[in-house]
């Protein structure tokens, strides 16, 4: 948090037009015109250079803008110029006004007063910088005044002092409200950040398969989508390869559902193993069915990453626990690729097609690939 008050003090610096150097102009031609002498432009050209430098400075720590780096010196470093350009007034005051009459005197203290007033939201987000400010601008004059003690003195010093402490307590008032603007402002961030976190978080699981952590059946309809409309586009192929375990039923009767889903992992888990290239997805299409998307692929490609599939799963070597069936488990695999710029359908005729080709792969002894392009009614493997 002292990091973005300092960061408001500095940018205050730069953007805000320079109070004390036209509260100090305006000084000077008073009572210059009231002399009729050029004698305290010195004063006014030292109170420009102090303010040039301060400005110069605060323009190349805003941007810097490392605003975590070194907060406190850069605090320290705000406080001294601030000490500084009130110590010049201050001093000043005693050593111009002193020797000016009474009128001179109330004009410079209330171009002094109106300077304060002014600094009061600049430097009310670091609790310590207006006292810093007051308190060197207003000492020298307040001590001046009372050693003077005659009656205009002491009434000017006490008129000052209470000014002062309203000032003060108005400074610490400001102060309190932009830190809790601050502390709210950094709440929101806080959970918007957070907001972001679990909508990403939720978007993630609305897509993966609970199961096998491989995308759902809704991220494959997104992409099969999205796919097919880029492959329309850019007058592409675009493959589907349907993988279904054979005689996954027998296996779950006899070695308990949760052996089988132990099965649907490992399977899932090589599916993604095999089909690295971007763009491709699998996906858990249904119970032991998976779909796996090639994008950009014909019949020949397709059916090579099929016999890939097919081959490693048969390679994982999960043992068929059940007597009728042959070790180890091993899938069928339907594949069908289509150009969807060449056909008026939409993306289920893909689906229909590799569905198709898988009835033709468990119809012609299941472990084996096959491919189709005939189009027709759905018509699902059993
Ligand atoms: P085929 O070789 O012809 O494909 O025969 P199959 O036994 O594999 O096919 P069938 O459609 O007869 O059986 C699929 C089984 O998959 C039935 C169902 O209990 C099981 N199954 C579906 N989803 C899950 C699941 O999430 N976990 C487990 N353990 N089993 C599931
Ligand atoms: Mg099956
Ligand atoms: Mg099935």
């Amino acid at each position: 948090m002292l990091a973005e008050q300092t960061r408001r003090v500095y940018d205050h610096t730069v953007s805000a037009p320079p109070f004390g150097l036209i509260g100090g102009g305006m000084v000077v031609a008073a009572i210059e015109l009231s002399r009729g002498s050029v004698s305290l432009l010195w004063w006014w050209g030292m109170l420009a250079l102090a303010t040039y430098a301060r400005f110069a400075h605060a323009r190349w720590v805003v941007r810097r803008g490392a605003w975590d780096r070194d907060t406190r010196g850069l605090v320290r470093r705000f406080a001294l110029g601030t000490a500084v350009e009130g110590l010049m007034w201050g001093v000043s005051f005693v050593l111009i006004a002193d020797q000016s009459d009474v009128w001179t005197q109330a004009f410079m203290l209330s171009a002094m007063a109106g300077i304060a007033v002014a600094h009061l939201a600049s430097l009310a987000p670091v609790r310590m910088l207006y006292p810093i400010s007051v308190a060197s601008m207003f000492s020298p004059v307040v001590c001046a005044l009372l050693l003077r003690g005659d009656l205009n003195g002491v009434t000017l010093a006490s008129i000052l002092a209470l000014l002062l402490f309203n000032l003060l307590t108005t400074s610490l008032r400001c102060h309190e409200a932009t830190r809790s603007e601050l502390a709210l402002h950094f709440e929101r961030e806080r959970s918007h950040r957070e907001l972001e976190v679990a909508h990403a978080r939720i978007e993630r699981l609305s897509l993966t398969d609970a199961l096998t952590s491989v995308a759902n059946r809704r991220r494959f309809e997104e992409q099969l989508a999205k796919e097919w409309a880029r492959a329309q586009r850019e007058e592409r192929p675009l493959a589907l390869a349907m993988v279904d375990i054979d005689m996954f039923k027998p296996l779950n009767d006899a070695a308990g559902h949760l052996a089988g889903d132990a099965c649907l992992r490992r399977v899932a888990h090589r599916l993604r193993e095999v089909v690295q290239r971007p763009g491709d997805l699998v996906a858990r299409y249904g119970g032991e069915e998976f779909a796996v998307l090639l994008a950009d692929t014909e019949t020949d490609g397709a059916m090579v990453v099929g016999e890939q599939i097919r081959n490693a799963i048969e390679d994982l070597g999960i043992e068929h626990p059940h007597p009728s069936c042959n070790s180890p488990v091993t899938v069928s695999v339907g594949v069908a690729s289509l150009r969807p710029g060449q056909t008026p359908d939409g993306p289920s005729r893909l689906i229909d097609a590799a569905d198709r080709a898988l009835y033709l792969a468990k119809n012609r002894g299941r472990n084996r690939v096959e491919a189709t392009h005939e189009t027709g009614p759905l018509r699902r493997a059993s």
